[in-house]
C-alpha cells in the first residue's frame, strides 16, 4: 500500500518501517473503506436473567469481514480506528445500525428490551456525542430507554468532559453501563456522582470464579457494591453452568456469555428468541 503513496515506491517508508508497520498501514487503508464496501456488520450477544433464562437485552459487537483478510477481530481494528480517527465514523455507523436493528426485530415480532453499544474514549473527545445519539434515536424511532451505552472506567476517568457528556446522555434518557468493571482504575466517588445504571463484571474475574479465591472475592465485592449503590450488575464471559450458579448464589442474576449464547447474526436472534 505504501507504493501508492509516491513515485519512489517504498523508498519513503522502507528505512524505518518494519513488516508490522507495513501490515498496519495496509489494514488502515482497507479499514478506511470498509463501511462503504459493506464489510462491517454487527453481531448481537444475548444478555439473560440467570434464574429464568429470560432475554433482557443484547450487546452489539462490531465485525469486519475483509474479502482477502477474512474476519478481523475488533481487538485488531478498534485500536487502529481509534488511532486514525476512523472510530468516529465507525462508532456512528455502529450506533445507527444497532438502533435500526432493534426496530427491525420489533417489526418482525421480537421484542429485545434493550441494546448495549460500546463507545470509545475517542468518541467523547469529539464533543458532539450527545447530538449524534439524539439524532440517531430520532431517525430510527428507538426509545432512548432501550439504548445503553457501554464505557470503560478509563473512559470516565481520563476523558476531561466525560462527566458532562454522561450527564447529558442521561438527560435524554439513555442508560449507561461501565464495561470491564474492576480491570481499570476508577474512583468510587465518581461512580456515586454518575447516572450509571449497570456494572459489567469483567470476564477475567468470572473465568476462574469457583477456583480462584481472589477472583471470587472481587466478583462478590462488585456484586455487593452494585447492590448498595442500587446498580444492576451483569457478569460477562459466563461459560459454564457452575459460574452461573455461583453468580446467582451471590446475588447476581444477570449474565452474558458463551454458556447462554455466542454473539449472533441479526437473523439468528430471530430464530433463537422469537416465540
Ligand atoms: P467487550 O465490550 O467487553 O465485549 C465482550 C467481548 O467478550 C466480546 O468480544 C465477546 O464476543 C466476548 N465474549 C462474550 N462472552 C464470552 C465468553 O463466554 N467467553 C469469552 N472468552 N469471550 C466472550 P469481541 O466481540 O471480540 O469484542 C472485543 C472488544 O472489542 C469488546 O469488548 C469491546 O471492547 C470492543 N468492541 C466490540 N465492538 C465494538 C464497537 O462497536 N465499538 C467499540 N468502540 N468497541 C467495540
Ligand atoms: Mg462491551
Ligand atoms: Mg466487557
Ligand atoms: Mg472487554
Amino acid at each position: 500500500q505504501a507504493k501508492a503513496r509516491g513515485r519512489n515506491g517504498f523508498s519513503f517508508y522502507a528505512p524505518s518501517m518494519t513488516g508490522e508497520g507495513v501490515e498496519r498501514l495496509r489494514l488502515e487503508t482497507f479499514l478506511r473503506r470498509s463501511i462503504e464496501k459493506e464489510e462491517i456488520f454487527l453481531n448481537y450477544q444475548p444478555q439473560v436473567e440467570i434464574d429464568t433464562g429470560r432475554l433482557i437485552g443484547v450487546e452489539a459487537l462490531v465485525r469486519w469481514n475483509h474479502p482477502e483478510l477474512g474476519l478481523i477481530p475488533p481487538i485488531r481494528f478498534i485500536p487502529l480506528a481509534e488511532d486514525t480517527g476512523f472510530i468516529n465514523q465507525l462508532g456512528k455507523w455502529v450506533l445507527h445500525e444497532a438502533c435500526r436493528q432493534m426496530v427491525r426485530w420489533q417489526e418482525a415480532g421480537l421484542h429485545v428490551p434493550k441494546i448495549a453499544v460500546n463507545l470509545s474514549a475517542k468518541q467523547f473527545e469529539r464533543g458532539s456525542i450527545v447530538n449524534m445519539v439524539a439524532d440517531i434515536l430520532r431517525d430510527t424511532g428507538l426509545e432512548p430507554q432501550r439504548l445503553q451505552l457501554e464505557v470503560t472506567e478509563s473512559v470516565i476517568m481520563n476523558t476531561g468532559d466525560a462527566m458532562v457528556f454522561i450527564n447529558d446522555l442521561h438527560s435524554i434518557g439513555v442508560a449507561l453501563a461501565i464495561d470491564d468493571f474492576g480491570t481499570g482504575y476508577s474512583s468510587l466517588a465518581y461512580l456515586k456522582q454518575l447516572p450509571v445504571e449497570t456494572l459489567k463484571i469483567d470476564r477475567s474475574f468470572i473465568k476462574d470464579i469457583s477456583t480462584d479465591a481472589n477472583d471470587e472475592a472481587i466478583a462478590i465485592a462488585i456484586i455487593q457494591l452494585g447492590k448498595s449503590m442500587n446498580l444492576s450488575v451483569i457478569a460477562e464471559g459466563v461459560e459454564t453452568e457452575e459460574q452461573a450458579a455461583f453468580l446467582l448464589r451471590h446475588g447476581c442474576n444477570l449474565a452474558q456469555g458463551y454458556f447462554y449464547s455466542r454473539p449472533l447474526a441479526a437473523d439468528d436472534m430471530l430464530t433463537r428468541w422469537q416465540k
